[in-house]
């Protein structure tokens, strides 16, 4: 499982990218985008997705 990034509702702040604990996190056609092949869901790292707990957008951050 992964978690993705809506295009739509993503500010491009950049928060979320280094709270990743496995870099699936870049810059992707000026707004940030989720590699569902690194993303664990923060798995073994935290309770809930890292990338969820700073994003400041509502729904912005969902699984994929
Ligand atoms: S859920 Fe965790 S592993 Fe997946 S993108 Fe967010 S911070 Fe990275
Ligand atoms: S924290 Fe949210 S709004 Fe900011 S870059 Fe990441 S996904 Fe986009």
């Amino acid at each position: 499982m992964a978690m993705k990034i809506d295009r739509n509702v993503c500010t491009a702040c950049g928060d979320c990218e280094p709270e990743c604990p496995t870099q699936a996190i870049m810059p992707f056609k000026g707004v940030y985008a989720i590699d569902p092949e690194k993303c664990t869901e923060c798995e073994g790292e935290s309770d809930n997705p890292k990338c969820l707990e700073v994003c400041m957008e509502d729904d912005c951050i969902l699984p994929a």
